[in-house]
């Protein structure tokens, strides 16, 4: 009988679970403007369900769709009748979502709850674990870490952000991961940084002299309501998930809801876009516990949100190509930490604006806090360009999170040094 209970609830679970089987990546080269204008009306015929996982950019930039198996034939004969190149980046992205599901199993599978100490930061990990691991820092570390809850989500879930502090009244430095959901391999670098700074202060002399001076905010999931939903309904869900009134599409872009450029170009009305941008600036209780964090906060000196994929550095703007007040000094903090970020592993990241090198995206997080006069507010786009995309191996979780935190270290360190 037992038995028989535990495969019902597998049969349950699978059911529930969105189904990606024979559902393909192609990687898309449009060769001049009137066909990344091509590849761009894609996104209007709504029935196709394709999703952009790099969106078009300009002439010979890839852009990366899932294209659910329904639609694969009539995708690949538009690209075909346009003459547009493409290629398969992924085959079936339902096999290589078993084998994520599968490593997840195994390395759960040896872990203690009760400790860090035996935390497997080589697996991706559920919303529950994450909060388990937090709290067991936070009483692993008593005072220096602590945890502090900033709101609650749409669902009602806590927004739980670690403080490493060694003073009071200091300014600080504010790390999230995670604002989009299905960039798993995010979170699970915050975690990583987690644990490398109370590793490392009092050992290492550049962290600890940052944290003498500096407090550091660190807000791993970042969206707890759609990352529950990558693990229990969609993995490949992005936005919040908030009802819209008048539809009845779910979620609003948590990274086009800022107060910066909001509803200009690059961000959707459409509610059911994966860009749409919400009813109202800051609409989201995700981005507004954040903007009055921030505020009553009043002494955040850098600010980093970290995304995936496309290896990139970024900072402002997105929805404007006026340059940043400090341009120059951001630009060239930005190349010193690539150049960090590579010199482990090898791994090339590009630097730039927003809107230069990646695509203009207004209501964008660190357009909103550079103008709240965050000098260093900056952007990562993580592992990798497009082999694995968001289902990036739980093999590369680790190094992933030792190269970006090389760079990170570049930029905190800066901001230690040049205190305004
Ligand atoms: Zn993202």
């Amino acid at each position: 009988m037992k038995g028989l209970l535990v495969l019902f609830a597998l049969v349950v679970a699978a059911s529930s679970m969105e189904d990606f089987v024979g559902q393909q990546v192609l990687r898309v080269l449009p060769a001049d403007e009137e066909q990344v204008n091509l590849v761009r009306e894609l996104e209007n015929l709504e029935h196709l369900k394709i999703d952009f996982w790099r969106g078009p950019t300009t002439f010979f930039y890839p852009v990366d769709i899932r294209v659910p198996f329904a639609s694969l034939q009539a995708v690949k004969v538009y690209l075909e009748s346009n003459n547009i190149q493409y290629s398969i980046m992924i085959h079936d992205l339902q096999s290589m979502l078993d084998e994520e599901q599968r490593d997840m199993r195994i390395g759960r599978s040896m872990e203690n709850s009760r400790s860090t100490a035996s935390f497997n930061f080589a697996v991706y990990h559920t919303f529950d674990e994450i909060n388990n691991f937090i709290d067991n820092l936070v009483a692993e570390n008593p005072g220096f870490v602590s945890k502090v809850v900033i709101g609650k989500s749409y669902e009602g879930r806590p927004l739980n952000v670690l403080k490493f502090s060694t003073g009071s009244n200091r300014p600080a430095f504010w790390i999230d991961t995670g604002i989009h959901s299905r960039e798993w391999v995010t979170q699970a670098s915050g975690l990583w940084f987690a644990k490398k700074i109370v590793t490392d202060y009092g050992r290492d002399a550049s962290l600890t002299n940052t944290l003498n001076k500096l407090d550091i905010f660190l807000e791993i999931v970042t969206n707890p309501d759609g990352f529950v939903y990558t693990h229990t309904r969609d993995r490949m869900w992005r936005k919040t998930r908030s009802p819209n009134t008048g539809s009845t599409c779910i979620g609003t872009d948590p990274n086009r809801n800022w107060d910066a450029g909001f509803g200009g170009g690059g961000s959707s009305a459409n509610a059911c876009s994966d860009t749409y941008r919400g009813r109202a600036a800051h609409s989201e209780s995700e981005v507004k516990a954040i903007v009055d964090f921030v505020k009553s906060h009043g002494k955040i000196k850098g600010f980093v949100s970290i995304h995936s994929y496309s290896q990139m550095l970024l900072y402002p703007y997105g929805y404007t190509t006026a340059r940043a007040a400090h341009y120059a000094e951001l630009d060239s903090v930005s190349r010193s930490a690539v150049n960090a970020l590579a010199s482990l592993y090898g791994t090339q990241y590009t630097y730039g604006s927003i809107i230069t090198t990646i695509y203009q995206a207004s209501g964008g997080t660190v357009d909103w806090t550079y103008n709240q006069g965050i000098r260093y507010s900056f952007t990562f786009e993580l592992r990798d360009t497009g082999r694995y995309g968001f289902i990036l191996p739980a093999s590369q979780i680790v190094p992933t999170a030792e190269e970006t935190w090389l760079a990170l270290t570049k930029l905190i360190e800066h901001t230690r040094d040049n205190l305004y």
